[in-house]
């Protein structure tokens, strides 16, 4: 009993430890997946910035060739040759690099020249971009380039440009033209130039918004004056999702595997646990030779049965069997016959008796059987029959003696416990063993008469 309590124990430890390690599990992986999956936008988020970046610096490399170039500095500020400009820094700058405008400032801060794509904005550009370029050109000369160029994001009503500015320099002296002037690029932010960037540096879904909001897959951008004129955006992206229905597989499979294995031991240690029982149950209960209910157990479910009985009224009848002369059979035929003769003479009683009965062997060669609801006139019936089967069998049964059974009757009275029943029934067993043997008797006070 204490085995299997123990096993029962076992099982829920078990199923308590794979409880907690899969929601451990499942929320290591959990934390795990949201981490990856931050990490993969501040990843998405800082090659966006570096695009950008590369972005202006390409544009400071083409504005870098001609701020080294003295014939782009005589045309465009000492002598202001349209034609050259209009060829040189305009028409091939528009259409070779996708620039929107380009101007010169020169050492009294004025624009020199300003020309751009569509030659009806240049009147607005003008006016609207010189206080912006102006902040430009003060970042230019805070540049810690040699080549002193800068870059930044300006906004002429609703466009917006990626502008660079650089000055003028000296291939001499490899220092800026004195007194200073400047040359400035711009090329039109919109969605066109933002899906050119998103696919050249594979950034897929990226696009220009500027009512986006701040979110975990966007960030602003700042023009010249810091102020917000926009979003980079880009689409949510889930690694953790490529790897979840894989993981998942793997985790399922780790429980549906190591679940099995369990529940495969576990059962095995039950059905063990239930063998040893029933062992265990057959050594206290079962007589070894026989394997009919031994005395202590007969005299217990005897006794079950009795108070189940009383408390129906119904009869119940103890038949007390003891083999005739047994002594005499070991000392012809050995103790081994006599035990087989047990076995037979078992097995012939229990073959009489229902299986609502109970038999047993009650020590040595003497039996019980218990029948249940019975008076004694079908009890004194039941005995007879089976003295005479015994009879007839064992004379049948060429592998055993011939040998013959008396046997006591009684039946419960009210007050009774089993074991006053037993005792009446031996005492009449006494007299069919006084009375010659092989005969029924029953106890006188139970009833008057006996069969031989
Ligand atoms: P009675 O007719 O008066 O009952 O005579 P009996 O010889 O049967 O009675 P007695 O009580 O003198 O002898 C019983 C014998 O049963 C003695 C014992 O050796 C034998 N016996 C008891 N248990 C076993 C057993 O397990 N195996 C065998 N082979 N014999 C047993
Ligand atoms: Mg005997
Ligand atoms: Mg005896």
């Amino acid at each position: 009993m204490r085995k299997f309590y123990e096993g029962k124990l076992v099982r829920k430890a078990i199923v308590l430890v794979f409880a907690v390690s899969f929601i451990g599990v499942i929320a290591v992986f959990y934390l795990y997946f949201v981490s990856l999956d931050s990490l993969a936008a501040e990843n998405m988020k800082q090659r966006v910035m570096v695009a950008l970046d590369v972005e202006a610096g390409i544009q400071q490399e083409i504005l870098e060739e001609y701020t080294f170039w003295d014939e782009a500095y005589e045309n465009c500020i000492v002598n202001v040759n349209k034609d050259w400009i209009s060829v040189n820094t305009g028409e091939y700058m528009f259409s070779s690099h996708d620039v929107a405008f380009s101007l010169a400032v020169n050492s009294s801060g004025n624009f020199s020249y300003i020309d751009a794509v569509n030659k009806n904005d240049i009147s607005k550009y003008e006016r609207i971009l010189r206080p912006k370029i102006a902040i430009l050109l003060k970042k230019v000369s805070q540049s810690t380039l040699p080549a002193k160029l800068a870059s930044g994001f300006i906004s002429v009503d609703d466009e917006y440009f990626l502008v660079s500015a650089g000055l003028f320099m000296s291939r001499d002296n490899k220092d800026g033209r004195s007194p200073p002037s400047y040359l400035v690029f711009g090329k039109r932010f919109d969605d066109s130039y933002v899906k050119h960037i998103g696919l050249k540096y594979k950034l897929n879904t990226l696009a220009f918004s500027v009512d986006h909001g701040d979110s975990g897959h966007s960030f602003k951008l700042l023009d010249l004056e810091d102020r917000t004129i926009g979003y980079m955006v880009w689409n949510k992206i889930y690694p953790s999702r490529g790897i979840l229905p894989f993981l998942a597989v793997v985790v399922c499979l780790f429980y549906i595997v190591t679940g099995g294995i369990c529940v495969i031991v576990l059962k095995r240690e039950a059905v063990n646990i239930k063998e040893q029982e029933e062992q265990l149950y057959f050594l206290a209960t079962k007589d070894y030779l026989t394997g009919v209910s031994n005395r202590r157990h007969v005299m217990e479910l005897g006794q079950q049965m009795l108070s189940a009985h009383q408390k129906k009224s119904y009869r119940l009848s103890v038949l007390v069997l003891d083999i005739d002369h047994f002594k005499s059979i070991n000392d012809q035929f050995g103790h081994d016959i006599g035990d087989l003769a047990l076995g037979a003479f078992s097995r012939i009683c229990s073959n009489v008796l229902r299986s609502s009965d109970l038999f047993g062997r009650f020590g040595g060669e003497e039996f019980l059987a218990v029948l249940h609801d019975t008076e004694i006139e079908n009890a004194l019936e039941v005995a007879e029959r089976m003295r005479r089967t015994v009879e007839a069998q064992t004379a049948k049964d060429l592998s055993i003696p011939l040998f013959t059974v008396s046997i006591g009757v009684s039946v419960d009275v009210p007050g009774d416990d089993f074991e006053m029943i037993v005792r009446r029934a031996d005492e009449a067993l006494y007299k069919a063993k006084a009375k010659g043997r092989n005969r029924v008797e029953v106890y006188v006070e139970d009833y008057e008469g006996s069969s031989a």
